[in-house]
């Protein structure tokens, strides 16, 4: 990144509770597994990190409970550089967790939301002046929609561009699908996205990332792709997540939109390379090392 960059992520915040198991119990059953790891995690809180590794000025907006896991992840953010003042500790709900059971051939997750069904349209209205102050907003769709409509409203006040990264895939209401500048659906979410009514009139503002092919966007008038990266894959969780904080950093900073693109989508492929969803999320630096 060549300018400075400020992004507001207003996102879910969870700790992940991974344990790791031969096979999977039975209804009933219990067995004794192992080991046990916990990692921070969220979408909003993952993109929030991959920003602010890449060198942005991140300020976040969300919710943990009043908890041990709520203080810690506070202190976590902090220390990756993130501005918490956002940060509510709420307590009316627990931090947010989400638990992962690993076996060889099978995984099994609860998402426990918790303290992110918190993140209410209140929340961003009291700190409309952490978007004022932003270059870029990005978004998930792991709070209420009502917030996400709410935080593209304040944004479209102060013309501050908002990326939605529709993840996990829900229908998006056609305030949401006008007034954002950018979606980055995979895939899977892009196919979900063509039951919205207005899909057809918002299809220049997609980035279909695309896993190890690349992403696929529009630019100059036409359909664009950027080729995916050949790495040495250890774990591909985060991917997307990194795809979409570096993607915020970089236009927010002002690059064209195709710069962008070819920024994130290697700084993506280097986090593929580490494991954790966190863990491999790389510097500015590292990735422009990569891309040399
Ligand atoms: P998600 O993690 O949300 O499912 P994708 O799988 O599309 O999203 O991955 C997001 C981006 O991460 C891709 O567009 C690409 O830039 C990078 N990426 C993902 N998997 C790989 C891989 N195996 N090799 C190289 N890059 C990858």
């Amino acid at each position: 990144m060549k300018k400075e960059s400020t992004v507001c992520v207003v996102g879910s915040i969870n700790m992940d509770l991974t344990i790791s198991t031969e096979k999977m119990p039975e209804q009933g059953e219990t067995i004794l597994g192992g080991p046990f790891a916990t990692y921070p995690g969220g979408k909003g809180a993952n993109q929030a990190v991959a920003a602010a590794r890449v060198g942005a000025n991140v300020n976040m907006i969300g919710a943990v409970g009043d908890d041990a896991f709520g203080v810690t992840l506070l202190d976590h953010l902090k220390g990756e550089g993130i501005n918490a003042e956002g940060i509510t500790m709420t307590h009316e709900a627990a931090t947010g967790i989400a638990t992962i059971i690993l076996s060889e051939n099978d995984n099994r997750i609860i998402v426990a939301a918790g303290a992110n069904n918190h993140v209410l349209p209140e929340l961003v209205d009291k700190h409309h002046e952490l978007i004022k102050h932003s270059d870029v907003v990005l978004m998930q769709l792991e709070i209420p929609m009502e917030t996400v409509a709410r935080t593209l409203k304040i944004a479209g006040e102060y013309d501050v561009p908002v990326v939605v990264n529709p993840a996990p895939y829900q229908s998006l209401p056609d305030d949401i699908l006008t007034e954002s500048a950018f979606f980055t659906p995979n895939e899977i979410e892009v196919e979900a996205m063509k039951n919205d009514s207005l899909f057809d009139s918002i299809r220049e503002k997609l980035i279909i990332t695309k896993g190890d092919e690349g992403v696929a966007f529009y630019d100059d008038g036409a359909d664009q792709f950027v080729q995916g990266f050949h790495v040495e894959v250890k774990d591909t969780t985060g991917a997307g997540d990194t795809f979409n904080g570096a993607l915020a950093a970089c236009l927010g900073s002002g690059l064209p939109i195709d710069e962008a693109v070819q920024f994130a989508n290697a700084a993506a492929a280097l986090s593929v390379t580490k494991v954790g969803a966190q863990g491999g999320m790389p510097t500015s630096r590292e990735v422009e090392k990569f891309i040399r």
